[in-house]
């Protein structure tokens, strides 16, 4: 089967000053001789004379630039077109590629689609480039190109790894059960020990995943407080000196109940709950009333705003209005104290937010599991293992280390564990 060559605009709308237009598959090299009018090394970026081979008319002045299968991006023949960015100079690009035989145009995430086909990016590495693309602070960034270069990948690979030895090993102690040699039984007490090494490794970064989550989706602090102590003239002084990233939650006709704020490159999403009410008629404002209620109740942290020392602090205490009580400004016995009509206290504000945030997403110490689905395949992967461990009997021994396999190959998303088999068979065909 043939593969079709699948191109597209990589760079943003234009115009611009420069567009990227990429190529994958086998009709790369073709397209570039007949386009460039040679097939320059790979590798190389070339000034050339862009045509269209149809009509020989010039498209544009630009450079370009191969790659070849398999040290590419996709695994197949790649191209990039750097074209001048107008709106013309683009369309003339994608009509003249989608006349040539054997070219479509990609469909979205089709890239990374053959990248992952062709083992170039595993499933973790696929999330961790999504994330990249989403990514909203600098938190969010690191953690995101962690996982996209492989972090949780190269983990996962030694793991794997780990298991696929205690398989052969296993599956050695049952071929020679009845003799019961020395040398198969100390190297299954070895594997033993070193299965107990990594399920403390995988327990390890599992009990780290909340924290990768959190970066992900932003830490949620709720802003809760009797009515008219000043809940939303807080939450709007914050949005609006902090508000890097404004995501108004309940539709754009009233205020947003909710904000995210980039607090020294920690995602925090701010939760006004005075503005959660029920007498919403739009359903997609209700449906964000909803969400945000339910963000609220699971929120990281809870601002308490009251005028006076509450008798039951329902988180941290901040006490507003201190223009009026005279109150000094900043942080004593553990509450703040600010103003959001006058702004006194508010950086001290802001500051013990975005201390807090640091605390607790540790920025410079990217999380490897980040997602639910990561964790539910290592929960997995764990349960596995502690089977494994428990039993004794060799067959079902071995059916425990396949299933701790499976895990793994979920979270990869190599599925099927036919590759573990051959790995495991070419191992043992000596002699058998
Ligand atoms: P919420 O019901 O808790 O959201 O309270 P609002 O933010 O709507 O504020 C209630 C009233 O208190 C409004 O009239 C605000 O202008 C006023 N207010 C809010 N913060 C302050 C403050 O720091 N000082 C003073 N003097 N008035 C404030």
């Amino acid at each position: 089967m043939t593969e079709a060559t699948i191109f597209a605009l990589a760079s943003g709308r234009p115009p611009a000053a420069i567009a990227v237009i990429r190529l994958s598959g086998p009709a790369v090299r073709v397209t570039m001789t007949a386009m460039t009018g040679r097939l320059p090394p790979p590798r190389r970026m070339t000034a050339a004379r862009i045509v269209d081979p149809a009509t020989l008319g010039v498209i544009d002045q630009a450079l370009a630039v191969w790659f070849a299968a398999p040290a590419s991006a996709t695994g197949e023949d790649t191209a990039e077109f750097h074209v001048h960015g107008s709106t013309a100079v683009v369309a003339a690009m994608l009509r003249c590629l989608a006349a040539l035989p054997g070219l479509r145009l990609a469909e979205p995430g089709e890239f990374t689609r053959r990248a992952f086909d062709n083992a170039k990016l595993d499933l973790t590495q696929v999330e961790g480039l999504a994330d990249l693309m989403a990514a909203g602070t600098e938190t969010q960034r690191l953690q995101a190109l962690t996982q996209a270069s492989g972090g949780l990948r190269q983990r996962a690979e030694t793991w794997r790894a780990t298991i696929v030895a205690a398989l052969a090993n296993s599956v050695a102690l049952l071929d020679f059960a009845e003799e019961q040699s020395d040398v198969v039984v100390a190297s299954d007490v070895k594997t033993a020990a070193t299965l107990r090494v990594m399920r403390v490794e995988v327990t390890t970064h599992l009990a780290d995943s909340a924290r990768g989550e959190r970066v992900r989706d932003g830490l949620t602090v709720a802003v809760v407080g009797a009515p008219n102590v000043g809940k939303s003239s807080l939450f709007n002084i914050l949005a609006g000196r902090d508000a890097a990233i404004v995501s108004s939650a309940a539709g754009t006709t009233r205020d947003p109940i909710e904000v995210a704020l980039d607090l020294n490159g920690c995602a925090v999403t701010l939760i006004d709950t005075a503005g959660l009410r029920d007498d919403v008629a739009d359903p997609v404002e209700r449906e964000g009333m909803v969400r945000a209620r339910a963000r609220a109740a699971a929120a990281a942290l809870v601002l308490h705003v009251a005028t006076e020392p509450p008798a039951e602090p329902l988180g941290q205490v901040v006490i507003n209005k201190i223009d009026l009580s005279g109150e000094p400004a900043g942080i004593h016995a553990g509450r703040l104290y600010v103003s959001a009509a006058g702004g006194s206290g508010i950086d001290a504000l802001r500051n013990w937010l975005a201390e807090w945030a640091t605390a607790a997403l540790r920025p410079g110490d990217p999380a490897l599991v980040t997602r639910e689905r990561q964790r539910i395949a290592l929960a997995g992967l764990v349960e596995a293992l502690d089977d494994a461990d428990r039993e004794v009997d060799p067959v079902l021994h071995a059916e425990a280390l396949q299933m701790a396999a499976q895990s793994l190959a979920r979270l990869t998303g190599r599925v099927g564990i036919e590759d573990i088999l051959d790995e495991l068979y070419s191992a043992f065909c000596i002699g058998k």
